[in-house]
């Protein structure tokens, strides 16, 4: 067997593999590429392709493929072979560096939210040479950004590093008055994977795993989550087995994945890796929900990754945990001086600024159909953005806010024990799970994505968000007196916290005390897409992607076009599905029982008209009533999903589908939901709860 250091980037074109594969000057023009963005010559992108090529096909691969993140929210790829025929009937591996750096695929059927009809409908792909090319099924997938032919984004990297971009040339003037020059500073993320696995079965018994991805239907098991045994508990083989393959196909592509563990609710596990810079993270993070989805199959499992594939059991997040890093430190870690602690003080007054500016924002890059089901649901955040510091922390703020600082700045920040930040205990800051946005001692930890979410849009608005209030932050030192820098610094931190301390919340989030609280402070509470969509384009958050350069204002109105309709699809998909099983699945099961009943009631009665039938007469009642209430809720949904898609704006019909059809929806789940428990489980049509939770 190879030993487990070698199992691990095998398959990726790794600075590793591209010291040994590229003649040195190549490899040195490269890096400055990737490390400091200058532009790539060809004859250079020649060279890389050559030895990427060379790379690849020692390897077992055939095609290469840009691999980029279209606005549907999965990752896409077209396959080019490397063989060309020479005319002699034998053919020659190519791959030129123009093929490399620079795709054109068709850009015409990918969402766009009306870009296209304003501007040209091919698009280009552009190669990310920060993220690394790796051999996936015999394919070279290069990480490439996908924009249309005028320039306009059409993915969800390209604003992604553009934020980071934004917050590397912000971050870098304030480390400048702090008389620190990294020659970068980059967003680090580490997101952790939630999912279920079933068997898969169960799985193609369930038009509405199949269809949507999640149970429309279906009463709690017996046993759900409540002896908590689960969480953390041994991993059965089957799911090991799993969990095994799926480590060696992401070590193989140099995904470090690091932990994993049962979760929660029962078939619910987590997927860990080791955090990278935010778009290498993402592209990661795409690639291991891909794996999970496909290496399932070769267990008899369905890994599902809907945040709440079943009812009254916990959904799935995708916690992203982030930080801002320069080459050699973390700047979210507290220092060791006095000065780095002002230096932390600065960043961390700066995201609690941008937090609070922009929590509308982050709440909308959040919104999907599927984390409506998980957000506020008593196991995830509620829909109100607030920031959890710990309670050492929150006590130097509170200080800070309260004034308790003397005139000179290192005495100051001895006065309230800003000196012992460097002593901040990860466990004390690590408790509160209710908490949307909490720090964990080194970084904050964003707890409102989804389990299927692309987090690009999350981590573009706060790394835009964060940029713009780091702005705000040079903008008035840079003019201040290097020695009056630290006590201006202070000031300015002080002013920020006493401003946007509504934001810092240190109590339980899930409480139905916090929803007023939050309202008293003026916080957005947008308990659904609907309701949180249109954020994306109130002007002051539009003022914001122009001034930080991440979209221009017709690419933030397309993107939000394209939300709003997804949203409408799915949840038209959902109205569709939930309609088509109540009458084709559940009616005829549930009256054929009734029938049987009622059948069973005339023979007895013709046969031994004394025997008292009192109980199965009930029982009868009870399934007539079901199986009414059962039409007359299917009446319901069936013209609030019509109302809903009679209206020609999106934005209406998105709010009827969540405040008019939502409703119905639940109406209808819970008539059919009360016939589960009392028909015969040889009648019942779909594999139950209890079927699909308990057996892998
Ligand atoms: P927990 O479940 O306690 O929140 P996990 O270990 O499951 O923690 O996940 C923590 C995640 O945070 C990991 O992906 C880890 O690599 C990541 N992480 C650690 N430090 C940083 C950092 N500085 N920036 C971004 N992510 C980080
Ligand atoms: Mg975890």
């Amino acid at each position: 067997m190879t030993a487990l250091e070698e199992r691990f980037g095998t398959m990726v074109f790794s600075d590793h593999m591209m010291k040994k594969y590229l003649p040195s000057d190549v490899y040195k023009q490269l890096n400055r590429t990737i490390k400091e963005g200058e532009p790539l010559a060809l004859d250079v992108a020649n060279a890389v392709a050559h030895a990427m090529k060379e790379w690849a096909l020692e390897r077992g691969a055939t095609h290469y493929a840009h691999w980029f993140q279209p606005l549907s929210c999965i990752t896409s790829e077209k396959h080019d072979g490397f063989l060309e025929p020479v005319g002699d009937g034998t053919a020659i591996a190519k791959f030129s560096g123009k093929e490399l750096v620079q795709g054109e695929p068709d850009a015409s059927s990918f969402p766009n939210g009306g870009l296209r009809a304003t501007f040209e409908a091919r698009g280009y792909t552009a190669w990310d040479p920060t993220s690394p090319a790796f051999i996936k099924d015999e394919v070279l997938c290069i990480p490439t950004a996908f924009c249309s032919y005028t320039g306009e984004a059409l993915d969800k990297k390209t604003p992604l590093l553009r934020s980071m971009a934004a917050v590397d040339a912000q971050a870098k003037r304030v480390l400048a008055l702090f008389g620190k020059h990294p020659r970068s500073v980059t967003p680090t993320i580490g997101n952790e994977q939630e999912y279920f696995l079933i068997p898969e079965d169960a799985y193609a018994k369930r038009q509405d795993l199949i269809m949507c991805g999640r149970t429309l239907f279906g009463a709690p098991p017996c046993k759900g989550q409540e002896l908590e045994e689960h969480y953390f508990g041994a991993i059965r083989p089957t799911v090991n087995a799993f969990m095994k393959e799926l480590d060696d196909a992401l070590w193989a592509i140099g995904i470090p994945a690091k932990t994993k563990h049962n979760e929660v609710a029962p078939a619910q596990h987590e997927l860990a890796p080791v955090f990278a810079n935010a778009n290498v993270a993402v592209d990661q993070n795409l690639l291991i929900m891909e794996e999970m989805r496909l290496l399932a199959s070769h267990h008899g499992l369905v890994c599902l990754q809907h945040e709440k594939p079943f009812e009254g059991i916990n959904g799935s997040g995708k916690h992203n945990n982030w930080s801002l890093a320069t080459e050699n430190a973390n700047l979210l870690d507290p220092g060791d001086t006095p000065e780095d602690n002002v230096q932390f003080l600065v960043f961390l007054a700066c995201v609690i600024e941008a937090v609070d500016d922009y929590q509308d924002l982050l709440r909308m890059s959040v919104a999907t159909c599927g984390n409506d089901h998980r957000l506020g649901a008593n196991e995830a955040p509620p829909a109100i953005i607030s920031i959890f510091l710990g309670d050492q922390l929150q006590e130097i703020v509170d200080r800070i806010i309260a004034g308790e600082h003397a005139a000179h700045a290192t005495q100051s920040l001895i006065d309230f024990g800003v000196d012992v930040l460097p002593t901040l205990d990860r466990d004390a800051t690590d408790r509160n799970r209710t908490s949307p946005f909490a720090f964990t001692g080194n970084k904050f930890e964003f707890r409102m994505p989804g389990s299927a979410v692309n987090v690009s849009d999350a981590n573009m608005v706060l790394d835009a968000a964060v940029a713009k209030s780091l702005k705000s932050f040079a903008d008035a030192m840079e003019e201040v007196p290097a020695d009056e820098f630290a006590s201006a610094a202070l000031a300015y931190i002080k002013q920020t916290l006493t401003d946007h301390q509504r934001i810092l919340f240190g109590g339980d989030g899930y409480s139905e005390e916090w929803h007023q609280e939050a309202a008293r402070r003026g916080l957005a509470n947008l308990p659904t897409t609907a309701d949180a969509l249109p954020c994306f384009v109130a002007p002051k958050n539009l003022a914001l992607f122009e001034e930080m350069g991440v979209l221009s204002e017709t690419e933030a109105r397309s993107r939000y076009e394209v939300k709003l309709e997804k949203y409408c699809k799915r949840m038209n998909i959902e109205a569709n599905t939930m309609e088509r099983m109540a009458r084709r699945t559940y009616l005829p099961q549930v009256s054929a029982y009734a029938n049987k009943v009622a059948k069973g009631i005339a023979i007895v009665t013709e046969v031994a008209p004394d025997v008292p039938m009192e109980d199965e007469r009930g029982e009868l009642a009870t399934l007539a009533e079901g199986v009414h209430e059962i039409y007359v809720s299917l009446e319901a949904l069936s013209k609030a999903h019509s109302d809903a898609e009679s209206l020609g704006d999106f934005q209406e019909r998105a709010n009827a589908y969540a405040h008019d059809v939502t409703p119905a929806m639940e109406a209808l789940r819970a008539a059919v939901d009360a016939m589960e428990p009392i028909v015969a489980r040889d009648y019942w049509p779909v594999p139950t709860y209890d079927d699909m939770l308990f057996y892998c």
